[in-house]
């Protein structure tokens, strides 16, 4: 496809869902894909997927909310393959709570995953795309980084943040030649959910993914960001459920 064969493409939390689906759709489109997430084994049966399919794909475990982790992923990156196209900063988590609970662990462990493990992603591979005065890096925010609801209030806060940091990168970055995608999803049929602790929140999540779209759909999306031509930034994607009222 267009403007997407042979691009080095880094993507995080490969390991599942959005991550995943989306690993595929842009190998099969001839893009080289490092896989990074934690566990090794999904990242394994994943590189196999793919170079049945014929595609070309490596993995590295990386936590992203190790800053040294994500540096180290971006090196590999460049020696693998010798340079970096697009970064998919995909890797995000959903304890959902409500504030009264004070679940500070997961406070911290959203904030350290989706807020700082995106701004590691950005400071590993910018470097090396200003010096090449061409890229791409795609956030993974959500419909929650437009709209708060109860019990959302933290995870919200990590998906506004990463808009607002998105935006900030594609105005500095603009004279860079570097392009930036914001990706907000509304609800999409993944293991997402599995990371809620709280019981009653994640009954009522279930129910409503019942009109959950398919990963397919968000990679889709991002198959289409990177597609165009490199005069072309589309900087923010919203792909809700059509039934999805907010
Ligand atoms: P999944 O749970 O299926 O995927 C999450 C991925 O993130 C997994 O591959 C997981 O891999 C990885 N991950 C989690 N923590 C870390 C970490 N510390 N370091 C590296 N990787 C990590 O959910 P989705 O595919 O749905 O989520 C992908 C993104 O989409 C997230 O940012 C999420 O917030 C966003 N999103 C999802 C929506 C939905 O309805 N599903 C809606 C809106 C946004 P591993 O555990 O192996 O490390």
């Amino acid at each position: 496809m267009l403007n997407v064969e042979n691009k080095v493409i880094i993507i995080t939390g490969a390991s599942s869902g959005i991550g995943e689906s989306t690993a595929k759709l842009l190998a099969q489109n001839g893009a080289k894909i490092v896989l990074a997430a934690r566990r090794e084994e999904r990242l394994r049966l994943l590189k196999s997927t793919i170079e049945e399919i014929g595609g070309i794909a490596v993995y590295k475990v990386t936590d992203v909310s190790s800053h040294e982790e994500v540096e180290e992923l971006a090196r590999f990156a460049v020696d693998t393959f010798g340079q970096i196209d697009v970064l998919v900063n995909n890797a995000g988590i959903m304890p959902l709570s409500y504030l009264h609970e004070k679940k500070i662990t997961e406070w911290d462990q959203m904030i350290d995953v989706n807020i700082k493990g995106v701004l590691y992603g950005i400071g590993a591979v910018l470097p090396h795309m200003r010096e090449r005065k061409q890229g791409h890096i795609i956030n993974v925010s959500s419909v929650t980084g437009h709209i708060v609801r109860k019990s959302w209030a933290v995870y919200s806060g990590t998906k506004f943040a990463v808009r607002a940091l998105t935006e900030a990168l594609r105005q500095e970055e603009a004279e860079n030649n570097i392009r930036t995608t914001i990706i907000c999803p509304g609800g999409v049929m993944t293991e997402l959910v599995h990371t809620v602790s709280n019981e009653e929140i994640k009954q009522n999540i279930e129910e409503s993914l019942q009109m959950a779209l398919p990963a397919e759909a968000i990679a889709s999306s991002i198959l289409y960001a990177v597609s165009q031509p490199d005069y072309t930034a589309v900087n923010e994607i919203i792909v809700r459920p059509t039934s999805q009222e907010l």
